[in-house]
């Protein structure tokens, strides 16, 4: 025969107070129904008419169950009558009840709890607060990330109304700035990059079936982005009436120097790093190293790709640190150099600038870049700016010889031209920097590029991740 259950007092104490929590939910959620009864004037609504009523007092619903779950879970927090001064160990009593409200996605949480407080050591605790993990903001880390995730997108004053329309809470422009220059500082290449494990996987993922190990593109280059210098500086940012006076300051367009490694697979681009920023050539070098020296570029598994301009600093890095890539001088870069040359030596003959750009496109589409300095050498320059181009194109076209073979490219399956950080360049950088009227300081800027290359490297909640951490180290 087998006991009947016997309750101990605690038990006992413990269910009688779940069943009063829950009675208070029962009570709030009766409320909450009149409520809604109340706001609907027609017997017979539409779905529409119901949903609408039913979004506009949600969160008094559901911040009204957060409260009872909190507290039915941290009982003890809230009952609390003594602590030990992390300090000096000296036992405090408990003082308050004090009030606060923090706001989350699903409404303000009013939390009422006790608090201590070590007059010696003028320290104080508050252990509901650090069971919650709750930061010091008012706003708390689910805000936060959602706010960010509008802001990376678009303008701060329409992710502020946007952010308002979805949720129903209020984000001030200001607030939302704070936010997103608080998640983006400080952060890194290498905190934006993917681990080397997720490389590896999307590799293997692209490798799956093939014969050949699978092409992995590095592709450098810059964009323009339109900054502002600092002495603009005065007013807060982002607020409609106070913005910096545009009369003071002339906005500057500044390169973006960016880096993107890309995986082809068949007939489409498989993401894996950007990096994009506004920084010195030396910067965007030290940027690259870091990626080699952390181990995410396992070169063994892939066949290594640099495509880029002429740039020289390009070019002295990625014979450094990947000295067996397959380098390629993008197509389409080369082929402005040769339409300046055929403006300035046949401008006056259409026909004739258009036969020998044509042509000189077509040996180098076909591997044949000796025979287009051959060419270039034996030409008879119109004049003085003519010689001084043709010089420059025969200069240019013998540096980067070896990186010219477009036939050997296109055999092996390699990209001729750098369109994949063309197009990085586009979702990145100009959808978000490029708005009329827009001008960024660089610190800004570079933190908004920072959050979008982690957006697509598809690092984002790692890097909110981080900054949380930062915040309950602080508040801890
Ligand atoms: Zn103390």
């Amino acid at each position: 025969m087998t006991c009947p259950a016997i309750l101990s007092l605690e038990d006992f104490r413990d269910t009688q107070r779940r069943a009063a929590i829950r009675q208070r939910l029962h009570d709030r959620f009766d409320c909450w129904l009149n409520q809604l009864e109340d706001r609907m004037q027609d017997p017979t609504p539409t779905l529409a008419e119901l949903t609408q009523a039913v979004f506009a007092l949600r969160q008094e619903l559901t911040q009204a169950v957060t409260e009872g779950l909190v507290e039915h879970t941290h009982r003890a927090a809230l009952e609390q009558r003594t602590a030990v001064c992390p300090q000096c160990g000296q036992t405090l009593a408990a003082r308050g009840p004090q009030d606060r409200t923090v706001e989350t996605l699903v409404g303000a949480i009013r939390l009422r709890r006790p608090y201590f407080y070590c007059e010696r050591c003028q320290v104080g605790t508050t252990p509901l607060d650090q069971a919650l993990q709750l930061t010091k903001r008012r706003k708390q880390p689910d805000v936060q990330k959602a706010a960010v995730q509008l802001t990376k997108e678009i303008p701060y004053e329409a992710a502020c109304e946007l952010f308002e329309e979805l949720t129903g809470l209020p984000l001030s422009a200001h607030t939302a700035h704070d936010v997103t220059q608080a998640v983006a500082a400080g952060v890194t290449v290498l905190d934006v990059a993917p681990s080397q494990e997720e490389i590896l996987a999307k590799i293997a993922a692209v490798a799956a079936g093939r014969p050949w190990r699978p092409i992995l593109v590095l592709a450098i280059d810059g964009a323009d982005v339109p900054t502002r210098p600092t002495t603009a500086k005065g007013r807060r940012p982002g607020r409609k009436k106070a913005r910096a006076k545009r009369a003071r300051w002339i906005g500057e367009w500044r390169e973006a120097k960016g880096f993107r490694f890309y995986l082809l697979a068949d007939d489409r681009i498989v993401q894996v790093l950007s990096w994009h920023q506004v920084q010195t050539d030396d910067e965007a070098a030290e940027a690259l190293r870091q990626v080699k020296a952390a181990g995410l570029i396992p070169e063994e598994r892939v066949r290594l790709c640099v495509i880029a301009d002429g740039a020289r600093w390009i070019w002295k890095q990625a014979q450094a640190l990947f000295p067996s890539a397959v380098e390629i001088l993008d197509y389409y870069h080369c082929s402005e150099h040769l339409h300046k040359v055929a403006v300035l030596q046949y401008g006056a003959h259409p026909e004739r600038q258009q036969e020998w750009y044509e042509a000189a496109l077509a040996r180098l589409f076909w591997g044949e870049v000796h025979g287009v300095i051959w060419g270039l050498q034996r030409m008879k320059p119109t004049d003085a700016p003519a010689a001084e181009e043709i010089d420059r194109l025969i200069r240019y076209l013998q540096r980067h010889q070896e990186r010219l073979d477009y036939r050997f490219a296109r055999k092996g399956g390699y990209p001729m031209g750098s369109g994949g950080i063309e197009s990085a360049n586009k979702f990145i950088c100009h959808v978000r920097l490029k708005r009329s009227g827009a001008w960024w300081y660089v610190t800004n800027a570079n933190q908004m590029l920072a959050l979008r290359c982690a957006k697509y490297n598809g690092t984002l909640d790692r890097v909110f991740a981080r900054y949380q951490q930062r915040l309950q180290d602080r508040s801890g």
